[in-house]
C-alpha cells in the first residue's frame, strides 16, 4: 500500500496531537509533534537566559542554535515518542505554562524555523508520516496528500488545556490559560514568516462540538479513501 503524508495544522489545543497520534497508530505511520520541537528550543533559550517574559535576546539564541540537538525517542510504555533536548527527556517540562508563555515569540525567528523545518522535511522524506503544527500543510509539506486545518472556540480550547495542566499537577488559573491561548493564536497567525493559515487544499475541521472518537472516525475514513486512490 502506498504511503501518504498527513499534515494537521491549527490553533493551539484543538486536539491536533490526539488526532495525529490516533491516525499514526491506526495507519502504522510515524507521528511528529512539531510543537514539541519549538517548545524544546524555547526551553533551551529559557535555561540559557535568552528569553524571559516573551522578550528574546535574539543574537545569542541564533548563535547557539547549532548546540541544540533534538530527538524524538519512542516510548513503548506511552505509545508515542518523547522529546529529548541534548539527550535529556524534556517531554514534561516543555508542556508547562512557562514554556507556553515564550514559545510563540521564539517561533517567530526565521533561523529557528529554518532549522526545524529542515529537520521535519528530513523526517517525512519517505512519507508514512502524520505531522502536526502550524505550517505543515503550507510550508513543510505543501504537497501532502491529506491536509487538515483544525479549529475550535478559544474557550473550549482553554478548558481542554486547563484540564490537561491540572491533571499534570500544575497550579494554573483558567483565565491565564485563556489569555495564553488567545495570545498565541494572535502571534502565530500574524507573524511575518510562515504564519498559521489554512493551507491550500486543506479540509476545515471545527471540533468545538465533536467528540474525539467521532472526529477520528471521520478523518480516518477520509485518509483511507485517499490512500486507496493513491495505491
Ligand atoms: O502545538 P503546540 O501548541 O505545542 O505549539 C507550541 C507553539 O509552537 C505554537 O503556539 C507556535 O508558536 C509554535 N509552532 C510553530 N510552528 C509549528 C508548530 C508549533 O510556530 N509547526
Amino acid at each position: 500500500m502506498k504511503k501518504i503524508t498527513i499534515a494537521i495544522d491549527g490553533f493551539s489545543s484543538t486536539g491536533k496531537s490526539t488526532l495525529a497520534k490516533q491516525l499514526a497508530k491506526k495507519l502504522h505511520y510515524i507521528y511528529v509533534d512539531t510543537g514539541a520541537m519549538y517548545r524544546a528550543v524555547t526551553l533551551f533559550a529559557m535555561r540559557a537566559g535568552f528569553v524571559e517574559d516573551g522578550k528574546i535576546d535574539k543574537k545569542p539564541l541564533i548563535q547557539s542554535l547549532e548546540e541544540i540537538d533534538l530527538r524524538f525517542v519512542f516510548s513503548t510504555n506511552l505509545g508515542f515518542a518523547e522529546m529529548f533536548l541534548n539527550s535529556e527527556n524534556v517531554e514534561k517540562e516543555i508542556r508547562t505554562m512557562s514554556v507556553s508563555r515564550n514559545v510563540s515569540q521564539v517561533s517567530e525567528l526565521a533561523e529557528v524555523r529554518k532549522k526545524l523545518v529542515a529537520m521535519q522535511q528530513t523526517m517525512g522524506a519517505d512519507k508514512g508520516i502524520v505531522m502536526d503544527g502550524r505550517d505543515i500543510g503550507s510550508v513543510v509539506f505543501p504537497d501532502a496528500e491529506l491536509k487538515i486545518f483544525m479549529t475550535a472556540s478559544p474557550e473550549k480550547r482553554a478548558v481542554r488545556r486547563y484540564k490537561e495542566l491540572l491533571d499534570r499537577g500544575e497550579d494554573v488559573k483558567y483565565s491565564d490559560i485563556l489569555e495564553n491561548v488567545q495570545k498565541r493564536d494572535y502571534i502565530d497567525s500574524h507573524r511575518a514568516i510562515s504564519p498559521l493559515v489554512k493551507a491550500e487544499g486543506a479540509i476545515d475541521f471545527d471540533n468545538s462540538d465533536v467528540s474525539m472518537d467521532d472526529q477520528f472516525q471521520r478523518i480516518y475514513e477520509h485518509a483511507r479513501r485517499i490512500i486507496q486512490k493513491e495505491a
